[in-house]
Formats: C-alpha cells, sequence, structure tokens
C-alpha cells in the first residue's frame, strides 16, 4: 500500500543501476567512482576522451557487492501488484556482458542464492496467493517469447522456436501473443524445467547460441487470474520480464549482410522502447507504441495505471566507459 503511494507521487516508472564486479582475470582497473543509494560518478580517464566525472541519478544504484536477494527485494512490491490486478514490466538493458541476463535468470550455474529476478517473482506469487488462499483463487500462467529481427518466436513450443507469431489485440486480453504455447505452473520446480526448456529453445534456433541471445529480447510473461471466492470477482495482472538485447553500438563499417541487419532492428527496437518510455514519463499525449514489436506487446503494460521497472547493467571496467557513458544516457532519459 505504501509503496502505491509512493509511486502515485513518483510516476509509474522507476530506474535501478546495477554494476557487474569485475570478473575473473579482468584488471581492476574501474571507471566507476562514487556510488551512492541513488546515484553514481562515473570517471573518464583523458585516453577514453574528455577526461573527467559525469553523475547520474536513479532511483537506485546497487553496486558490484549487491546480492541477487537485495536487488530483489527493492522488486517485491511489484510483485504483489500483480496479484491485485496491476500490469507490470521489468525491463534488463546494458550492453552485452554487463549483467542483464545475470539480473534476470541468474549465472549459469544456479544455486539458491543466485536466483534471478525471474524465478523469484515466480515463487513470490505462488507464495502470496497460497496466503490468499481463503479469499482468492489464483491462476497462473506463463509464456515465453524472444523478439529477434522483429519477428516473434516461441521459446516454449513443443516443435521448438520454428514459427513466427503475431501479436493480436483483443478486448479480453489486450495486446498478447495468443499462439505462443502457455503453461499453467504451479510451483518453482515447473518454472525452472521451463526455462530450460526456452533457453534449449532459444539455442535451437542460434547460429552460435551466446551471440544470438545478446542480439533477441527474450520475454517471460506471467498472467494471473484470481477470482474472489465471496463476490465471483476476477482480476487479471500480466507481468513482463524483459531480458534486452544487447545496447552496444555496432559500427557500420565492421559488419554486413546479416549482423548489420540484426544491428539495426536492435538500434531501432531499443530506440522505440526509450521512446515510449520518455514520453510516458513526460505525460506526452502521443506515446509511439507501434514503432517495434517490443512496444506494440508491452503496450498494455507501459502507461496507464501499470507499473515500469527498468534495471540498467553497466560494467565497471574502463575499456568499457564509452558504452557506459551511453547506457547510463539512455537510463537518464527514461527516468
Ligand atoms: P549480459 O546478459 O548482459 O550479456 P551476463 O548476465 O551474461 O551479461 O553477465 C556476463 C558475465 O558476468 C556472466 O559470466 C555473469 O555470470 C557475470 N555476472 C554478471 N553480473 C554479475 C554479478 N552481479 N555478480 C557476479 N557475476 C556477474
Ligand atoms: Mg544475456
Amino acid at each position: 500500500k505504501l509503496y502505491n503511494q509512493v509511486q502515485d507521487l513518483k510516476g509509474n516508472i522507476r530506474v535501478y543501476c546495477r554494476v557487474r564486479p569485475f570478473l575473473p582475470g579482468q584488471s581492476n582497473l574501474s571507471t566507476v567512482g562514487h556510488i551512492d543509494d541513488g546515484s553514481i560518478t562515473i570517471l573518464t580517464p583523458p585516453k577514453y576522451g574528455k577526461e573527467g566525472h559525469k553523475s547520474f541519478t536513479f532511483n537506485k544504484v546497487f553496486g558490484p557487492f549487491a546480492t541477487q536477494e537485495e536487488v530483489f527485494s527493492d522488486t517485491q512490491p511489484l510483485i504483489r501488484s500483480v496479484l491485485d490486478g496491476y500490469n507490470v514490466c521489468i525491463f534488463a538493458y546494458g550492453q552485452t556482458g554487463a549483467g542483464k541476463t545475470y539480473t534476470m535468470s541468474g549465472p549459469k550455474v544456479l544455486t539458491e542464492q543466485s536466483f534471478g529476478v525471474n524465478y523469484r517473482a515466480l515463487n513470490d506469487l505462488f507464495h502470496i496467493s497460497k496466503e490468499r488462499k481463503d479469499t482468492f483463487c489464483y491462476e497462473i500462467s506463463v509464456q515465453m517469447i524472444e523478439i529477434y529481427n522483429e519477428q516473434v518466436r516461441d521459446l516454449l513450443a513443443s516443435d521448438g522456436p520454428h514459427k513466427r507469431l503475431d501479436i493480436r489485440n483483443s478486448s479480453q486480453t489486450g495486446f498478447a501473443v495468443p499462439d505462443a504455447n502457455s503453461v499453467p505452473v504451479t510451483s518453482t520446480t515447473e518454472v525452472i524445467e521451463l526455462m530450460d526448456i526456452g533457453q534449449k529453445n532459444r539455442a535451437v534456433s542460434a547460429t552460435s547460441m551466446n551471440d544470438r541471445s545478446s542480439r533477441s529480447h527474450s520475454c517471460l510473461t506471467i498472467h494471473v487470474q484470481g477470482r474472489e471466492l465471496a463476490s465471483g470477482v476476477v482480476v487479471r495482472g500480466c507481468m513482463h520480464l524483459v531480458d534486452l538485447a544487447g545496447s552496444e553500438r555496432v559500427n557500420k563499417s565492421e559488419v554486413k549482410g546479416d549482423r548489420l541487419k540484426e544491428a539495426q532492428h536492435i538500434n531501432k527496437s531499443l530506440a522505440a522502447l526509450g521512446d515510449v518510455i520518455s514520453a510516458l514519463a513526460q505525460k506526452s499525449s502521443h506515446i509511439p507504441y507501434r514503432n517495434s514489436k517490443l512496444t506494440q506487446l508491452l503496450q498494455d503494460s507501459l502507461g496507464g495505471q501499470a507499473k515500469t521497472l527498468m534495471f540498467v547493467h553497466i560494467s565497471p571496467e574502463v575499456d568499457a566507459v564509452s558504452e557506459t557513458l551511453s547506457t547510463l544516457k539512455f537510463a537518464e532519459r527514461v527516468a
């Protein structure tokens, strides 16, 4: 309740920044200066262009030692609101290698401590729905799709992610991908199995798995339907958890053919997302949802009563400083 009041004051868009720790073997020359709860300072050494430092302000900044649990605990109120019938979008934005998949799914080898937002969100939904079982009956189902080159594919299709799917709008469901497999879930164990299938399907359609996964957006959609037992009234909420394609700029003189096409699609769709969120933040009368598949799909979950959380990820390495600055500028625009 408190969170909803805060949201009313601040609008429905929040931006959190997360700094990845150095990875084993990386030289420890850091571009991250001061971090506090809500701001971060980036230092640019002379060799990387203009020397100096620049500070950015966000709703929250997580330093390199923040645990998955700490990151999630600030996300939790959003999860609850899905059970109350709100739509929620959570995005992971940043250059490839900055930690998007780590935040959303966790590392390759999962332990209970390292579970990402996706698992924790579903786990919470199961928990809270059980707590409310005397007053509500909830049904929870998940879909997993990817958007690659502006085409939507089903990562949970039993015969592999080969078919292109359409985004449709209906009065019943709003904007959705009705032909993507929708799987009812009741436990985190089931969810872990499904995400495994999704990951494998992502690999099936890939030329090289790592490459592909950083050049498509993947979206885990959770539909929640709750019926109040006394009144029979039904509430529907929906949550999209989106691991975005890498935001790094591609040098047009260096790539051709398929890679160039991919890069253009990614640029276009990330720009479209930025345009939508900043139009919402500025309470603009025209919100340009139609400029990409991603923003079309998320139309009902961006704006209006819906709640949006963007995690922007940065790498601490000094070599990444120009991408880091462009990531933070993007984030500043939507914050
Ligand atoms: P992205 O999805 O943005 O390309 P990843 O999530 O795959 O990046 O992260 C790149 C590497 O860094 C992976 O090996 C991942 O496990 C590791 N990593 C990312 N964030 C963290 C973190 N907060 N703590 C520990 N390791 C991390
Ligand atoms: Mg990734």
